[in-house]
């Protein structure tokens, strides 16, 4: 049986919503906000500053910090607070998908911490954190080459799709789990991608047409998060 509707009435190709504010907290150096539907990340940002313990300080450039977390009613159970290996997981590779846009040579000896907040889930949180991210960064004056826009492509049985919400992602077929989820941050500017997650299978015809999937999503999202930097209000 293949996914031949989506659950919420979207194309194919449709991302959820999305909504984008940035400068939305008055004591970071840097915020913003980013969503996907449901799926809401705020990012606050501090930095470049000195770093301590010192010994971790990079004499050629600033080291970024990401701290991903999902606040405990973010979720319809509690959540329980604090760190986990999922949280690891996503905090270091949203350091990775930020970084290659990132002038950080310009500020050797310190470090840039972005701190990204999941207020409410609905699958697809990681990339809607890395969008905030984004919008944060550049909010905080980091100087960037690229603004970097990630989403998340499923593939429901053989229809692939973009911007997965949880149901999406629960999609069984025959009693059992049928759908993948790829979260893929790109760079438009450069046409690079700096981050790539697969979970599930997937062929290489299908894996290409993911990746164009990815960047065809991305200018609507730098939109937002232009759109957003340009029209930032005093706090
Ligand atoms: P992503 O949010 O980037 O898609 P996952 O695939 O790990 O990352 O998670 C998918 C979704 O599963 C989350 O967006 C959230 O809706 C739900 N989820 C993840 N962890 C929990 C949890 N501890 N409790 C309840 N729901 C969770």
């Amino acid at each position: 049986m293949a996914y031949k509707k989506r659950y919420d009435g979207r194309g194919f190709k449709e991302t959820r919503e999305t909504k984008a504010t940035a400068n939305i907290l008055k004591r970071a150096d840097g915020s913003g906000e980013f969503s996907f539907g449901n799926s809401k990340a705020i990012v606050s940002v501090y930095g470049p500053k000195r770093v301590y313990p010192a010994f971790l300080e990079d004499a050629d450039k600033a080291l970024l910090r990401c701290y991903y977390d999902m606040i405990s009613f973010s979720v319809k159970e509690r959540k329980r607070p604090g760190p986990s290996r999922r949280s690891s997981e996503i905090s270091l590779v949203s350091a990775g998908a930020l970084k290659p846009a990132l002038l950080l040579n310009e500020f050797p000896h310190t470090v840039i911490d972005v701190f990204i907040m999941i207020t409410q889930a609905d699958a697809s949180t990681r990339v809607a954190g890395i969008n905030a991210a984004t919008i944060a960064l550049a909010n905080a004056g980091i100087p960037m080459t690229d603004l970097p826009a990630a989403v998340s492509i499923g593939k429901m049985g053989d229809t692939l799709v973009v911007d997965v919400n949880k149901e999406e992602e629960d999609y069984e077929e025959d009693g059992k789990h049928a759908a993948t989820d790829i979260a893929i941050c790109v760079l438009p500017r450069t046409k690079k991608i700096s981050l790539l997650q697969l979970d599930g299978k997937i062929t290489p015809e299908e894996l290409k047409k993911v990746i164009n999937m990815a960047f065809r999503a991305a200018p609507e999202i730098n939109k937002k998060q232009i759109e957003a930097l340009k029209n930032v209000e005093e706090l």
